[in-house]
């Protein structure tokens, strides 16, 4: 892994810890933090996740304005905007590391689960999205929002030639991982 998105996975690691620990430290979240980015932003990393509304990466990474790429949409499932925007971040922003990151209680995972193998009434292309992964051994929508990383990990290189390129040329690092609920902690999962 590079020095710089080892820096910033470490930065997560540590952000995150603060949080379960709730001993926040980021100073970063004022008017004056956002005056001083207001002709430019050099996010650490990027976080691709789910909209959920329990799962707000600034807070449970103890980050601040302007320290994090965010794209989120619900089951964070890549379609175009989603890779898209995940490109802008490595290939105009530079970042170095993406964080493919699912979480408990997924409403995606639950509706995926409940609905297979049936075509769903709606939310179409969320939940099938999920079907690929999906068969009647497992076990629970939690695990099955675990090994989905693998899969947009996968997607995100499979479908995007600037992630690959940069993945390749070693100026990027995507790393899974998994939000638990119960105690707030961000499990990395390669
Ligand atoms: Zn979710």
């Amino acid at each position: 892994m590079n020095e710089k998105a080892k820096n910033a996975l470490q930065s997560l690691i540590d952000g995150n810890k603060n949080f379960v620990n709730g001993i926040t430290t980021t100073k970063n979240r004022t008017v004056e933090t956002l005056k001083s980015l207001q002709n430019g932003q050099s996010p650490a990393a990027c976080v691709l996740t789910c909209s959920d509304s329990r799962v707000v990466p600034e807070i449970i990474f103890d980050k601040g304005i302007g320290d994090l790429f965010v794209v989120r949409g619900a089951g964070a499932v890549i379609g175009p905007n989603i890779l898209e925007s995940v490109e802008y971040a490595v290939a105009k922003l530079k970042v170095p590391l993406v964080i493919v990151m699912s979480h408990d209680d997924c409403g995606v995972m639950k509706a995926a689960k409940n609905t297979y193998p049936a075509e769903p009434e709606k939310f179409g292309l969320l939940i099938k999205s999920v079907y690929e992964i999906i068969d009647h051994e497992t076990e629970c929508y939690n695990e099955l929002a675990r090994d989905y990383t693998l899969v947009k990990k996968r997607k995100l290189l499979k479908r995007s030639e600037i992630l690959r390129k940069a993945y390749a040329a070693g100026e990027l690092e995507i790393i899974r991982a998994y939000f638990k609920f119960d105690t707030g902690e961000v499990v990395f999962l390669d």
